[in-house]
């Protein structure tokens, strides 16, 4: 379900400035170094996985950002010991991102609002706790938060603990998944007006200061779009896969290419791009209600794979309304079955046993 060439597909690497003729020599050689980095989960090259992002060079020193989960700390020491030949270089700079006692970390988008992006981040939570993992979901759609609700869980406070490393939110817990979510801190029925430097602060806090204690996976739910608030959220936590979610019509898919484009940018692998609604069941034959094909000329477009075609089903509307994921109250069902699926498919990625 998932390939290697879905998991290398950004340019993460690449210069943002213009180089000069040494400068780009020197990159050039760094990256050739840090690909013989092999991340042993995924048998990838770290270049490859987009976990090394903002690689500069400046002077004779080497700065680069490190994107990694809580089991791949040691990438660090390997990487410094790469790079240990390179006679030019008096320092390297490493700068960590990482959630503490969180292994994988993977986001779930959307170019546009209403296309099923939440519904697929509970149901897929839901799928991958059933499946035996430690999972927490982060809301960070700021635009319209609604997992809280989606799990079941009314306007709570929030709890603070004292740790180590200062002052942390407490997720709160539904139906064995921590959830934080923005919406948390909003008054109900009031929309979130956060906007430029207030809103990134309180997305790097969201991202930084939750004590989350061991997780398999964190899922986030991003807001739709490529705005401030989604290159924030992408910047400043280890995603190491995203999972797209369009519906079948061309305008949905127009939104969902610059969404592509843009985590291919920053370096961010897309796993894979999966068609909510894309049919409903009507006297025991589908009915392409919001036209056809989009996901599967999208897929093949930009070669990333299509995860699944999942069906227009009132119980999926109703699992949300309800707080009751349908994953959870009907696991055999055959929408629950897709989710499962693509959750055997992250386990076989991400954490093979
Ligand atoms: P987004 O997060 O993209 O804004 P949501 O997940 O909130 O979208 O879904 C929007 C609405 O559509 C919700 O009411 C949800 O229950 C419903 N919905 C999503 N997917 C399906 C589906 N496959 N069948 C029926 N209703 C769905």
């Amino acid at each position: 379900m998932f390939n290697s060439s879905s998991l290398s597909k950004t340019d993460s690497h690449l210069p943002s400035e213009t180089l000069d003729p040494l400068g780009e020599l020197r990159q050039q050689e760094v990256v050739n170094y840090l690909k013989q980095v092999i991340e042993p989960t995924l048998k990838n090259d770290i270049i490859s996985l987009g976990m090394v992002r903002n690689l500069r060079i400046v002077d004779d020193y080497i700065y680069l950002r490190l994107y990694i989960g809580s089991h791949q700390q040691d990438l660090q020491a390997k990487i410094e010991s790469i790079l240990s030949p390179i006679n030019w270089c008096k320092k390297t700079y490493i700068s960590i991102c990482t959630i503490a006692n969180v292994r994988t970390t993977l986001a779930i988008s959307s170019g546009k609002g209403g296309v099923g992006k939440s519904t697929t981040a509970v149901n897929l939570a839901a799928a991958l706790k059933l499946q035996g993992a430690k999972v927490g979901l982060l809301d960070a759609d700021v635009y319209g938060p609604n997992i809280p609700q989606m799990l079941g869980l009314g306007q709570a406070d929030i709890e603070t603990v004292d740790t180590a490393k200062g002052q942390k939110f407490l997720p709160l817990e539904a139906q064995g998944i921590k959830v934080m979510s923005v919406g948390l801190l909003a008054e109900p029925e009031r929309p979130l007006a956060w906007r430029g430097p207030v809103l990134h602060k309180i997305i790097t806090q969201f991202i930084q200061d939750v004590e989350w204690g061991e997780l398999d996976y964190l899922l986030i739910d991003l807001p739709p779009g490529t705005g401030d608030a989604q290159i924030t959220i992408v910047q400043e936590s280890p995603i190491c896969g995203v999972i797209i979610v369009t519906t079948p019509q061309q305008i949905s898919i127009s939104d969902v290419r610059r969404n592509i484009y843009m985590f291919r940018q920053v370096g961010v692998p897309v796993l894979g791009i999966i068609e909510n609604m894309s049919y409903l069941i009507c006297d025991s034959q589908p009915l392409q209600l919001f036209g056809s094909g989009g996901g599967k000329q999208l897929a093949e477009e930009l070669q990333a794979p299509l995860l699944a075609q999942i069906p227009i089903d009132p119980r999926i509307c109703a699992g949300g309304d309800t707080g009751k994921p349908l994953t959870l109250a009907d696991p055999n069902s055959a929408v629950s079955q897709i989710f499962m699926q693509i959750a055997t498919g992250l386990n076989a990625t991400f954490s093979p046993v």
